[in-house]
């Protein structure tokens, strides 16, 4: 019998110190992040989204040489005007890349030619979509704005689809969420 009173109360107890909690979080402020219309800051050192900045870089190829993956790869030639090497393309594979910061911390130039981002939201809907490519040619981003880094990125490189080197519509960037 007493075993039975003392289940009993060993039940409400646990069952006021859960509606304790229920309580006293019912009237403190949400904490819940209303993503994609919200989002929370990402540390300093967070590894984003890959930026690549042909206008920087030098072709020294010493990214390609530190990567783990072997997912970086480009093409440059040298110019006997300058001396130095011009970048024709520079490729990323990210279905390879495992975030590991190794290319940027190897990069010698001041900024820092390529480097992550804060961005997050990596999207692709294909598997060909993995290969992006940047070239000198490609229009420069303009906007500094937190979140916008990965369309700037897009819009930096190109989304490779095919052998035959074509790009899909589907490739175009995304607008980022406001
Ligand atoms: S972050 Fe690491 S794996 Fe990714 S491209 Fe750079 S070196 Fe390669
Ligand atoms: S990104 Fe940096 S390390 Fe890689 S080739 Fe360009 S300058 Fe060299």
């Amino acid at each position: 019998m007493i075993g039975y009173f003392k289940n009993i109360y060993q039940v409400a107890a646990g069952l006021l110190k859960g509606l304790r909690v229920t309580l006293v979080h019912l009237f403190q402020p949400a904490v819940t992040v209303q993503y994609p219309y919200e989002k929370l800051t990402t540390g300093e050192r967070f590894r984003g989204a890959l930026a690549f900045h042909p206008d920087v870089c030098i072709s020294c190829d010493m990214c390609v040489r530190a990567c783990p993956s072997d997912c970086i790869s480009l093409e440059a030639a040298r110019n006997e005007a300058t001396g130095k090497k011009d970048l024709h393309w520079y490729q990323i594979d990210f279905a390879k890349c495992n975030f590991c910061r190794l290319c940027e911390e190897i990069c010698p130039t001041k900024p820092k030619a390529v480097h992550h981002t804060p961005d997050y939201e990596l999207t692709f809907r294909d598997r060909s979509e993995f290969l992006v490519r940047w070239t000198p040619e490609a229009p420069q981003p303009k906007a500094s704005e937190p979140g916008q880094i990965w369309s700037r990125f897009l819009t930096r490189g190109q989304k490779i689809v095919d052998r035959q080197g074509k790009v899909p519509a589907s490739s175009t960037p995304s607008k980022p969420v406001a």
